[in-house]
């Protein structure tokens, strides 16, 4: 079965396995669920069976599958199967020669997509475009393809994932098909970090998602997320604010990194609330008020506000709680 490695997200499969059987497939389906959960493996298996030589959920075994399945090792890193295109943000950085840091342009889609779209499939098959975190196409380059969204050429697919949903266009939204992953279960999430043979206990850090579990299970990252919150903490305690500033403006590596720590943070306080929260009230509403105050600077921190600002007002508020 095509699906066997996808673990924990049976609502969405049966949704996919069963278009698939069914021949009732929509021309373009959008993946929705937090970050690590399955979405783009599943979509390259989706992919994977609508190339698949022996058709049906992907045999796994034919070239087609094989070739669906493994990415090129040069720029870009994407499928070598000519009909299943990946498209995401900074992919084609050689051919577009722009590095896209804010959002998937619309020189990309128009290079990647469209230009290819009017062609039929290498192959004969199908030909799948899978959009790696849609949210992040800018306006133009969403705008730019909503037309072939709505009416794609026969046997040409799309599959757009994205972990907020609520940031696509209605535009976009309403020409796509949902298909919901939700956040693993603790159980899966150890099933995952022991495949690997990572460290279990790591699971129930990594908020129900299988790639924050395997960045914590690794010890450096873990390490500096620890860092982190023992940074914040150290900042909060001090008497005057220039610590906070100075914590605030040491924080300049990148954005996601700096997301991944404040997710962390976020979760330490969800934690405390859980394990001390039923004997004391006060500390579960300060908890659940400062994990308010870490979730909005997450927020800011993905609309792009600079980050020292984020943070420095986010222990400024913290401060107060
Ligand atoms: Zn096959």
């Amino acid at each position: 079965m095509s699906f066997d490695e996808i673990w924990g997200q049976d609502p969405a499969i049966t949704t996919l396995t069963r278009a698939l059987e069914g021949g009732r497939l929509h021309h373009a389906y959008r993946f929705e669920g937090q970050r690590g959960v399955g979405k783009e493996m599943a979509a390259l298996r989706f992919a994977r069976a609508l190339v698949c030589e022996r058709g049906g959920l992907g045999c796994g075994d034919c070239s087609s599958c094989r070739r669906a399945m493994t990415m090129s090792e040069g720029e870009p890193h994407v499928p070598v199967h000519p009909d299943v295109v990946l498209v995401g943000r900074g992919l084609y950085r050689s051919v577009t020669g722009q590095a896209e840091a804010t959002g998937i342009g619309v020189e990309q889609i128009r290079r990647v997509v469209l230009e290819r779209v009017g062609f039929s499939s290498h192959e004969g098959r199908a030909l799948v475009f899978i959009v790696r975190d849609a949210d992040e196409l800018t306006v133009q380059a969403a705008n730019s393809l909503l037309k072939t969204l709505e009416e794609p050429p026969a046997r040409t697919h799309f599959v757009l994932l994205s972990s907020r949903p609520n940031r696509l266009l209605d535009t976009i939204r309403s020409r796509t098909l949902p298909v919901r992953f939700s956040p693993l279960s603790e159980t899966v999430l150890k099933r995952i970090l022991q495949q690997h043979g990572k460290n279990v206990e790591v699971a129930a850090f990594a908020e129900g998602s299988a790639a924050l579990a395997l960045e914590l299970s690794d010890e450096d990252s873990l390490n500096e997320r620890e860092a982190f919150v023992a940074g914040v903490q150290a900042a909060l305690e001090s008497k005057d604010f220039s610590a906070a500033i100075k914590f605030a403006e040491a924080q300049k590596g990148d954005r996601d990194a700096l997301k991944a720590d404040l997710s962390f943070l976020a979760q330490r306080l969800a934690r405390s609330a859980r394990e001390r929260g039923k004997e004391n009230e006060s500390h579960l509403e300060r908890c659940a008020r400062r994990h308010a105050v870490v979730l909005s600077a997450i927020n800011e921190i993905e609309r792009n506000v600079q980050s020292a600002l984020v943070l420095e007002v986010m222990l400024q508020e913290l401060r107060h709680l």
